[in-house]
């Protein structure tokens, strides 16, 4: 599971940051899930590592031009490159107008099946590996932030313990792995559950973007692996963020805090503190750190692997 940073920037590009987007590479499959999709995003994909031709949904935060200029361009061009896959987009309930209306007007057609779905607080997908849901956020207009859960994965099948127990190795491992009960020719009762190892705990990625410091984005932040909040300014500019509805470094370092995630990376800011001003963003990165210290700032095409969190007893042995 990895994010891949399209776009940095919150309102308008800069020379080295683009508007909104985050690819989200799943593992074991050849699939990208995009969020937002700010002006300029095909061009991003086509500098990348990810493959424009290997998305199959969009996730849309909110209404802004900053997080949605891009889709239909991106769009036209899958359908122009012969990818005749589905995708399905979602997003907030005017998404759906605002794509029938471009392409009414533009006289486009899409070459592939396109869902759009309009979301409600609570799950809008899930399948036996993922879930993803989101909430509400606090914007100017209607806004909403996204989790994607990777479901727990069984552990290990034991192999040694097999083997210690006399078990001979054949189809009832198979039957072992797959939690079965199996009765030995020797008479033994066993359990598959007892031979598996410790199980893997699926990753949580969430994305908030557009709002100010708010409760639910920290519900919808809680534990999570990686949390990318939004930072459009500084703590100093605290008055334009209330005024904007938009955060501050020190509140996107807050949820992260209160929400008790392994990693924050903060985006989407204001092309005010470019280098050369007054303010720059190594003092937004600084304010964050003051307050959860594993804060990091992203940048355009910034990748990062969410590493799997391991769970493993041996962290006990030691004590006393
Ligand atoms: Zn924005
Ligand atoms: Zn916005």
């Amino acid at each position: 599971m990895e994010i891949t940073f399209l776009g940095t920037s919150s309102g308008v590009p800069t020379r080295g940051r683009n508007v909104s987007s985050i690819g989200l590479k799943l593992p074991q499959r050849p699939e990208v899930w995009l969020f937002d999709c700010g002006e300029g995003t095909q061009h991003q994909l086509l500098r990348s590592e990810l493959k424009s031709s290997q998305i199959r949904r969009v996730f849309v935060t909110h209404m802004h031009g900053d997080h949605i200029f891009g889709l239909m361009g991106l769009l036209a061009s899958c359908g122009l490159a012969g990818n005749n896959h589905r995708v399905d987009i979602y997003g907030p309930e005017d998404l759906s107008g605002y794509i029938k209306a471009c392409l009414r007007y533009s006289q486009m057609r899409f070459a592939f099946p396109v869902q759009v779905h309009g979301v409600t607080p609570g799950v809008v997908y899930e399948d036996g590996e993922f879930q993803v849901t989101c909430a509400p956020l606090k914007h100017r207009v209607p806004a909403f932030g996204y989790r994607v859960g990777e479901r727990q994965r069984a552990g290990e099948f034991d192999v040694g313990k097999a083997q210690k127990l006399g078990i001979p190795p054949g189809p009832v491992y198979g039957r072992l792995k797959r939690g079965e009960t199996v009765t030995l020719p020797d008479g033994r009762v066993v359990e598959g559950k007892d031979f598996a190892g410790i199980p893997q705990a699926g990753r949580h990625f969430v994305y908030c973007t557009d709002t100010i410091y708010c409760d639910q984005a920290v519900a919808l932040a809680q534990g999570a692996d990686v949390l990318v909040h939004e930072a459009t300014f500084a703590h100093q500019d605290a008055a334009l963020a209330f005024e904007r509805l938009h955060s501050t470094s020190t509140m996107a370092a807050q949820v992260a805090l209160a929400a008790g995630v392994k990693q924050l990376i903060l985006t989407h800011f204001s092309p005010r503190y470019a280098p050369g001003n007054a303010l720059q963003l190594s003092d937004l990165l600084a304010e964050a750190q003051a307050i959860f210290p594993h804060t990091a700032l992203a940048s355009d095409f910034f990748t990062y692997a969410i590493p799997r969190c391991q769970t493993t007893p041996a962290m006990a042995v030691g004590a006393g």
